[in-house]
């Protein structure tokens, strides 16, 4: 048998999955890495698809023992925005889809599995800034509670079982080469697209809602990071919080303006803005970097400067 790692993402085609996909396929190599979704991506991948739910275990079962799977990252969920919509449906994909993969490591059919939780698991109990690894945990959507029950999940499958799974609380993450599937930041990813195009954007968070935020980049590099770490460096298995930054819109929006001075941002606060109002405002992310070496690279003014850069050779060609 191989020893070459053979990796899983499923729910490739979203925000985070288009990217991190790309960026294993060029450390391990695309005839390593298999992607999947309920879609099939709408340009030709460079790495192997295949289209399955997460919820559909026999499928998934036969995909991992075809390419002999070794590590899982699974990326399928529902949103906070979108959960909040759809409380059944953001339960079952959110819980259900974690527990089948726990279970494929149990039964030792994979050995690794990266699983995200979010910010969202805090809630308006917690301390707003600096909010440290073990504090309170009352989250206020189905996302932010499937999230808490899937911490949980993770920790009682690696105490009981020895699962080896890792997990980090991603901040709102912003990039250019994705679009975002129906969360609270989303934001900050649409304004780069209407700057560009219109010179102005109307935001659904109010202008000082102060969210912990992260470009693609060090969300990517944290992610394969983890997973790469020796075992024992693992010292948490619910999820690491992870910081970089933090901004509010209108902080991003003056930003931006120092690239685009004709940039005009307006207010249009919808239902999202209150779902944001419970979460902190900065997160204290120390455990991750002592435990496994965790620094980002990215500030606001950095993150803002590649993404203009990025966008405008794109919309130029
Ligand atoms: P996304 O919504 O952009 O992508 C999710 C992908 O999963 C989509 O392509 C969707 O088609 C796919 N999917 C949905 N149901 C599926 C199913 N049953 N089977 C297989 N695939 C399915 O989400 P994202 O922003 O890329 O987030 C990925 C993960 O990171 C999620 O667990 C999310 O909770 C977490 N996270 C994201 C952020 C963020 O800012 N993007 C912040 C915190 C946590």
């Amino acid at each position: 048998m191989s020893s070459q790692k053979k990796i899983l993402v499923i729910g490739s085609n979203g925000q985070i999955g288009t990217v991190l996909t790309k960026k294993l396929g060029q450390k391990f190599g695309f005839e390593n890495v298999i992607g999947s979704d309920l879609r099939i991506p709408d340009i030709p991948t460079k790495f192997i698809f295949e289209e399955c739910s997460v919820l559909n275990k026999e499928k998934l079962e036969e995909i991992i023992n075809r390419y002999n799977i070794s590590d899982v990252y699974l990326l399928a969920a529902y949103l906070s925005a979108k959960g909040e919509k759809n409380i059944d449906k953001a339960w079952d994909l959110n819980m259900n889809g974690l527990l089948h993969i726990l279970n494929f490591a149990k039964e030792k059919k994979i050995q690794k599995i990266f699983w995200p939780s979010s910010i969202a698991v805090f809630g308006p109990s917690t301390p707003k800034n600096d909010v440290p690894q073990y504090t309170i945990t009352e989250p206020t959507t189905i996302y932010g509670v499937s999230k808490l029950a899937g911490e949980s999940l993770c920790n009682y499958y690696h105490n009981k079982f020895g699962v080896d799974v890792r997990s980090i609380r991603y901040p709102g993450i912003i990039g250019w080469e994705s679009m975002p599937g129906g969360g609270t930041t989303d934001y900050a990813v649409d304004i780069f697209h209407e700057a560009l195009k219109h010179q102005e954007y109307t935001c659904f968070l109010s202008r000082d809602r102060t969210l912990p935020m992260m470009y693609m980049d060090d969300a990517i590099q944290a992610t394969i990071g983890i997973m790469g770490a020796q075992f024992d460096k693992i010292k948490i298995r619910t999820s690491y919080n992870l910081s970089s930054c933090h901004f509010s819109p209108n902080d991003l929006a003056e930003e931006i303006k120092k690239h685009i001075p004709s940039f005009k941002i307006k207010y249009k606060v919808d239902e999202r803005d209150a779902l944001a109002q419970g979460w902190p405002s900065s997160i204290n992310d120390r455990h991750a970097r002592n435990d496994w070496g965790w620094e980002p690279n990215f500030n606001l003014s950095q993150i803002v400067s590649d993404i203009i850069l990025n966008l405008r050779n794109r919309y130029n060609k």
